[in-house]
């Protein structure tokens, strides 16, 4: 292996390049640009994009490409070279600053939720100078936004800036009222670990659905699953760690701080987790890792599934988004502090995220509504679709004593109250124990844990920073006005914790008893993304990201289109693609097993009718009646299809996907299922449930 030092970041335009690279004055401007989001001047944008160019020939490259990442969810690129001819019918290579602020890709067919008509189907990408550039596959990668003509949203990365933008404003206000005067930027961290799924490539290719689908629509469970615990930590295998291996180090090359790579609860699935950085340059680096992780396996003859539920009874896959806010000066809010005001601050963070949880468990369950991730929530695996806090039960009891102005007596037997004694530090162990929460604070962040696999963590993480800046200027325009400051912030710590405690809890999330117990206090629970998703353009919800400059109504709206649409097509794809493969392969394979049963019968009775033929005449009925079923459920499927196709409204579309063609595909699915249990090996047309999960 290479020296990791060496290559870290060695295609990354990053600090150290810029400030070998760049005059003097052009890097400070630059560096101050990043450091306070503003924007960048434009006069200084022909030096930094010239010295990119020079870099980035070095490295290898011939193209530039404005990296930006649509509603689709993954990146999308459209590659430029550097070429430029000259008067004597030569060429340099040439890279301006206004190529490196502004693109224009052709874009039309990025969806864009109604918000750019066809007529003016261009947008433009705008340089994102807060997340470095880097060289992949011989092009130098420009991360930008990506908006309409009007300025409108039409990526993850706009809304997400903003959002950020929109918590520092908010979050600035009170860490100055606390006396931090000298910082100057509170910036959102988020480390996201990611969970996958590797497959034998030449298996892979033999299953229509994980090509079109990403996940297996039918399916049966091997003797052995995950039953036995074993693959949770256990040693990996050769093939697999040579993949790992290779995957780190095209990461780091990247600037990717991939730190811990381990198996996960399911065979053949594995997690992989980031040191944490701010969320921008987390979401940038997480989409990167999706990218390398599906084209590194290629190389090892593998595949990477990022589906949330690639195999049906076992653990599917989500991410888990570490979230944090630090001030640059290095002040972690989240952290229970070394001094009395450092508490403080800790304790009212921690009121703003208890209260913004608690006010927004609609937008939270919406930011990781997928047709994929509705497999999993809710099921025994995942957290459930219904929002709750864990916080442990120290953290639980010092709130407790707040709430009852009490002090509180921990295990060391250390007091605490607010203002004057010391929070003791909340052991990691405390509260890292219950994996069932979806909303788990682990010691110095919180961990949210219903995303799916496969989305981007934008979504996220907007819908976090604004509704947790939202808390925040609340709490601010009381603090900014009181006679009281410190009696004040007991005061809003106390009357948050009040109002909404019923959104803690630290029992078992998976228990049925927490559905009623959640029901009773009120909590809300959306099973699926066609009962989340149109919550999202609620006028309180527009109220809440107008106020803070994320989104607009316009921009809401096509948002709700286009993840109903994408849910829509997604089932869409996957009813086909189950259509073909029972009318393909499926409904041949049985007859055609039929068929060898059959004849089987007939030749014994030829020896002698005395010769037992059960068996096969019990196996003849049962699969002749489940291929019966099949055809004609598989009849209804595609009747169900095309009626869904003639539905124009996007809510009543996506809510007949899945209310009627999801059912079907079930159904189907059983038949499928049970057929596959008794039909001889070297006649069923797929790779096994067993084959896949087990033959690495
Ligand atoms: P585990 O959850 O396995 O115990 P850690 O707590 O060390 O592991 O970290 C889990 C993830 O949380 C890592 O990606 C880590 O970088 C991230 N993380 C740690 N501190 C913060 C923070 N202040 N803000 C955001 N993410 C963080
Ligand atoms: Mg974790």
């Amino acid at each position: 292996m290479d020296n990791i030092v060496e290559i870290f970041g060695s295609n990354v335009f990053n600090d150290s390049v810029m400030r070998e690279r760049l005059p003097k004055d052009t890097y400070k401007a630059l560096k101050s640009t990043m450091r306070e989001g503003s924007t960048i001047d434009s006069s200084i944008a022909d030096e930094v994009a010239s010295a990119m160019k020079d870099w980035a020939i070095e490295k290898g490259a011939t193209h530039f490409t404005h990296w930006f990442q649509p509603l689709t969810g993954i990146t999308a690129e459209k590659h430029d070279s550097f070429i430029a001819p000259t008067d004597d019918d030569r060429i340099i290579m040439e890279f301006s600053g206004k190529e490196l602020i502004k693109g224009e890709p052709d874009a039309s067919s990025f969806p864009s939720g109604g918000l750019r008509a066809t007529f003016e189907a261009r947008g433009y990408t705008a340089w994102d100078p807060s997340s470095y550039a880097f060289v992949k596959d011989k092009t130098l990668c420009i991360p930008t936004a990506f908006c309409s003509y009007c300025g409108d949203a039409l990526d993850k990365k706009t809304p997400l800036l903003r959002s950020m933008d929109a918590i520092n404003k908010q979050a600035l206000r009170i860490v100055k009222l606390f006396g931090y005067k000298d910082v100057k930027r509170v910036n959102t961290t988020v480390g996201p670990e990611q969970e996958y799924f590797l497959v034998d490539k030449k298996m892979y290719d033999l299953r229509p659905d994980l090509i079109f689908c990403g996940r297996t629509l039918i399916g049966t469970m091997p003797p052995k699953g995950q039953e036995m615990d074993d693959h949770y930590f256990g040693v990996i295998k050769p093939r697999v760690a040579a993949f790992m291996r290779d995957l780190d180090n095209e990461l780091w090359k990247l600037g990717v701080l991939a730190k811990t790579e381990h198996n996960e609860v399911a065979p053949a699935q594995h997690e992989l987790a980031p040191i944490f950085t701010t969320s921008n340059i987390a979401a940038d680096h997480n989409q990167l890792t999706m990218e390398l992780m599906k084209k590194t396996a290629e190389r090892h003859g593998l595949v990477c599934l990022l589906h949330e539920k690639p195999f049906d009874g076992v653990n599917g896959s989500g991410k888990h988004n570490n979230w944090s806010l630090s001030t640059d000066t290095g002040i972690n809010m989240l952290s229970p502090g070394k001094n009395p005001s450092e508490n403080k601050l800790f304790l009212l963070t921690l009121s703003a995220v208890i209260t913004a949880v608690d006010k927004h468990q609609d937008l939270l369950r919406i930011s990781v509504a997928t047709a994929g991730n509705d497999h999993r929530l809710g099921a025994n695996e995942a957290p459930p679709a219904i929002i709750s806090i864990f916080l442990g039960d120290e953290l639980t009891d010092i709130l407790e004593s707040v709430e009852k102005g009490t002090h509180h007596d921990n295990a060391e037997r250390v007091k605490m109250s607010i203002g004057s004694d010391i929070i003791p530090y909340i052991r990691k162990d405390n509260t890292d124990r219950n994996r069932t929460s979806p909303f788990a604070f682990t010691g110095n962040k919180f961990e949210f844990r219903m995303l799916g696999s496969a989305s981007s963590i934008s979504d996220t993480n907007v819908i976090m920073n604004t509704m947790i800046a939202d808390v925040f200027s609340q709490f601010a325009d009381r603090l900014e006005k009181a006679k009281d400051f410190d009696s004040e912030v007991t005061a809003i710590i106390r009357e948050s914790i009040i109002k909404h405690k019923r959104i803690i809890f630290n029992g078992d999330g998976y228990s049925e008893d927490w559905q009623a117990e959640a029901e009773k206090r009120g909590l809300l629970n959306l099973p699926s993304t066609v009962d989340a998703v149109p919550r999202l353009s609620s006028e309180e919800n527009i109220a809440l990201f107008e106020r803070h400059k994320v989104l607009s109504r316009a921009e809401i709206t096509s948002r709700v289109d286009i993840l109903l649409e994408n849910y829509s097509k997604t089932v869409h794809i996957e009813a086909l693609t189950m259509i073909d493969m029972m009318n393909r392969d499926v409904i041949p394979a049985i007859t055609a097993y039929t068929d060898r049963l059959c004849k089987a019968v007939y030749d014994k009775k030829r020896i002698s009718e005395s010769i037992d033929s059960s068996v096969e005449k019990e196996l003849i009925s049962r699969l002749s009646a489940a291929n019966t079923e099949i055809y004609h459920l598989t009849a209804d499927l595609k009747m169900a299809v095309s009626k869904a196709e003639k539905i124009d409204d996007m809510t009543e579309k996506s809510r007949f996907y899945h209310d009627s063609v999801i059912r079907l595909m079930e159904d189907i699915r059983c038949y499928a299922d049970s057929a596959e249990s008794v039909v001889s090996k070297d006649c069923w047309p797929y790779p096994s449930y067993g084959d896949l999960l087990f033959k690495i």
